[in-house]
């Protein structure tokens, strides 16, 4: 196919203008032909591409036989009647080419969203736009008997549409499609380059056969051919390079507009003008559609933001709520805050012997209890079963202290429910903001010590301190966490990342382990902490980072290119010399920055926008991937994620767990997708924990999932062993 083609090019530009039976009839025939065949040869073994090939190479071969009536009517010298046979076969390409590229994305986009619609449509209007203006005279020498105008105004036409997928398509090459496009991609747009080309001659009268020109339509037809015949790529999906996928609609909006301007200067066909109105109207739409989004996002978000049982605030609410009064700048001198955290006493008994229907009633009113005992500007939530936090604005400890145990007293007094008298204790742990910390998961963990300490001594609540042995205790770990660092009884578990669109694993997530010589392991839930205060964070940062290096690097040796996604805690990220010990990690190992992946907290976003912007832009030139985890749990506002260099979005598994049963909880994953796709971003969900999970993610269309269903974190070896059985199904179920 190549050859001929390099064959038909030679001959055009060596020979001079005018017909030249070997070059123009010849050779122009079979480099038409060529392409249509190997196009059919394709269909034979393609499986699920085999509808949108079908009408690819029924296309072909309508284009090729038109051109054969066009060859022979030259040989001969005689004069072509317009519209011809040739021309029903060239229009025939129109169409079957067109569904076929609508069947390939759907199929491989696994049907379309709102947005994705609207800017594939978006950018297809705005390339009309310009070409119909470039196109206007074409358009104005449409003449004769109906037939005539028809096909005269059908090329154009069907050019314009053409144009319009492709640059649609091309948008969502950027977002969703794989390398694998390319050739269609600039297979159409060779293609459209030829027949404007040739309508521009044509009406200006000066086409003659046999110019270069005339190449075009079989290098067209080839690349095509070459699209049919690659697999469905099962490289890496290509990183979505958002400032593209966002350009596509500010391009054409500007294209209309510039289009109406002109307009009002100059004589413009109507056609030309309708175009342009319809571009401006289609961004109008959507931008209303992404505003609507999230607006309706903040509705949810506001709703999945109390607890159902109790109508109080929920975990969720207490992040954003705390988060956001830590961060507020307070006068020097001024009192601190006080984070109570509240467990009931004895509980799950109640719940055992007068049955949940009793607990939740008991819940109810502990939560109004509580809620009437506190300030305006104190804030009270359920954090999750018989557990209630409180957050205690401006106090100093020894009202903090009073509070808790005026709070105690007051729960201590019996309730009544159904008639039945009940008592209940409730043990308390207060962390004193600054003094114990400043961020609410080091001042949640910490009430959580003083509480099980208070339940543990029966004493009612307790101000988290480090008392003598437990200091001992801690000097002791953080030594050994200063041995363990260096002898490497810090290992990584991995979890895959499941892509839903065609099933593959293409990433991991490396979790840290502690391979303690006399504890068994350990996870990081209990020793992060003391890794933080110790001041030893760099250096397991630095640890993980190379241990997931050196994993990712020996994949790549056996032929697994997975991406490793490494946790960054905020701290390391305070670590201006991060982005270079990145790019040293990465070039002694010779590995690209694809192959890494940083975790973030929107907690770290948020603490300082302008250095999260600037370091997490310099890691993303090296081609690192940026990801936001625990997505949901912290800031309400999602639409100044624009301007952040963020590559996906890890939604919380507080998000994920309820979508089941929870329909509120389910619409807020559908509009959190909806919005993340429609800023470019790709969304993750973690902590799939069954097939209902896995299946609702997917029918919204979320991009990836990483759960216990699929597989809990497992050392390197498992983690092979389970990626090769899912080769080997994924090979017996395709046999099948
Ligand atoms: P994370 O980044 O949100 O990690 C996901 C956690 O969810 C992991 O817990 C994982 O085992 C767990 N998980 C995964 N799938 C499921 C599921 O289907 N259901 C449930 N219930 N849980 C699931 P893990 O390994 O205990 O890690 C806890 C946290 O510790 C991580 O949360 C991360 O914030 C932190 N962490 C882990 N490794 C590192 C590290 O190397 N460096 C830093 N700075 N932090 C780390
Ligand atoms: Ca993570
Ligand atoms: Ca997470």
């Amino acid at each position: 196919m190549w050859l001929l083609l390099a064959a038909f090019c030679i001959g055009l530009a060596r020979h001079s203008e005018g017909f030249e039976p070997l070059v123009d009839g010849w050779l122009s025939t079979l480099v038409l032909i060529v392409p249509a065949g190997v196009c059919w040869l394709a269909v034979a073994g393609s499986g699920r591409r085999r509808p949108e090939l079908v009408l690819l190479a029924l296309a072909m071969t309508a284009f090729a036989t038109g051109n054969v009536v066009f060859v022979v009517a030259l040989s001969r010298n005689a004069e072509l009647a317009f519209p011809s046979y040739g021309d029903l076969g060239f229009i025939c390409f129109y169409p079957f080419a067109l569904t076929s590229v609508a069947l390939a994305v759907r199929r491989e986009l696994q049907g379309f969203r709102g947005t994705i619609w609207l800017d594939s449509l978006l950018g297809g209007l705005g390339a009309s736009v310009v070409l119909s203006v470039l196109l206007e005279k074409v358009f104005a020498q449409a003449g004769g008997g109906p037939l005539e105008i028809a096909a005269t105004l059908a090329y154009p036409l069907f050019d314009l549409l053409l144009l319009g997928t492709v640059v649609g398509v091309a948008a969502q090459q950027g977002r969703q499609l794989h390398r694998g496009w390319l050739p269609l991609v600039a297979g159409l747009a060779v293609f459209s380059a030829a027949d404007i080309a040739f309508a521009l001659r044509v009406s200006s009268g000066n086409y003659v056969v046999g110019t270069p020109m005339d190449a075009l339509w079989g290098i067209g037809l080839a690349l095509m051919a070459v699209w049919a015949c690659g697999r469905p790529a099962a490289d890496r999906q290509d990183h979505a390079e958002r400032s593209v996928v966002l350009a596509v609609p500010a391009l054409a909006t500007f294209a209309g507009l510039v289009i109406l301007a002109v307009a009002s200067r100059r004589e413009l066909s109507l056609f030309a003008v309708a175009l342009a109105v319809l571009t401006l109207l289609a961004a109008a739409g959507r931008t209303q559609l992404a505003f609507r989004q999230l607006q309706r996002l903040g509705d949810l978000r506001r709703q999945a933001s109390t607890d159902e049982l109790t109508g109080l605030p929920n975990r969720r609410a207490l992040t954003v709520g705390v988060t956001e009064h830590l961060r507020q700048v307070r006068p020097a001198g001024s009192a601190g805050d006080a984070l109570l955290l509240l467990d009931l006493d004895r509980f799950k008994e109640v719940n055992d012997s007068l049955g949940h229907h009793t607990g939740d009633a008991l819940l109810i009113q502990v939560g109004q209890r509580l809620r009437h005992q506190l300030r305006a500007g104190d804030l009270l939530a359920r954090l999750g079963g018989d557990e209630f936090a409180v957050l205690l604005v401006d106090v100093s400890r020894s009202q903090a202290v009073a509070v808790a145990t005026a709070l105690r007293s007051r729960l201590a007094e019996p309730f009544t429910i159904d008639g039945t008298v009940l008592r209940t204790d409730v043990s308390i742990g207060l962390a004193l903001a600054p003094e114990h910390g400043s961020d609410l998961t080091l001042l949640l963990r910490r009430a959580d010590i003083a509480m099980y300490q208070a339940k543990r001594e029966r004493d009612g609540s307790r101000v988290y301190s480090l008392s003598a042995d437990d200091h001992g205790q801690r000097l002791r770990t953080i030594n050994e966490l200063h041995a363990a660092l260096e002898r490497g009884e810090l290992i990584l578990h991995f979890q895959p990342k499941l892509t839903l669109r065609d099933g593959q694993v293409r990433g991991v997530e490396a979790l840290v382990r502690w391979d303690h010589p006399s504890r068994g392991l350990l996870y990081p839930d209990s020793f992060l902490g003391l890794v933080e205060d110790a001041g030893l964070m760099p250096q397991l940062t630095r640890a993980v980072l190379s241990a997931a290096l050196d994993q990712a690097a020996a994949w790549r040796d056996q032929g697994r290119p997975l991406t490793v996604a490494v946790n960054l805690s905020g701290s390391s990220l305070s670590d201006d010399d991060l982005p270079s010990e990145v790019a040293a990690l990465l070039a002694a190992r010779g590995l690209p920055g694809a192959a890494l992946q940083l975790e973030i907290t929107e907690d770290f976003l948020m603490r300082d926008r302008d250095r999260a912007r600037h370091i997490l832009g310099v890691l993303r030139e090296q081609g690192v991937e940026i990801s936001v985890d625990d997505f949901g749990t912290g800031f309400s506002s999602l639409a100044y994620l624009r301007d952040l260099p963020v590559d996906e979005l890890k939604l919380d598994r507080s998000f994920v767990f309820p979508m089941a049963d929870d329909a509120r909880a389910a619409a807020l994953v559908t509009s959190t997708i909806g919005l993340a796709h429609s800023l470019g971003l790709r969304m993750v969900a973690e902590g799939v924990e069954n097939a209902a999970a896995l299946a609702e993610l997917t029918r919204q269309g979320c991009d990836e999932a990483q759960g216990y269903y699929l597989l809990r974190p497992v050392p390197a070896a498992e983690l092979e062993h389970w990626l090769d059985q899912r080769e080997g199904q994924v090979a017996a179920s395709e046999r099948r």
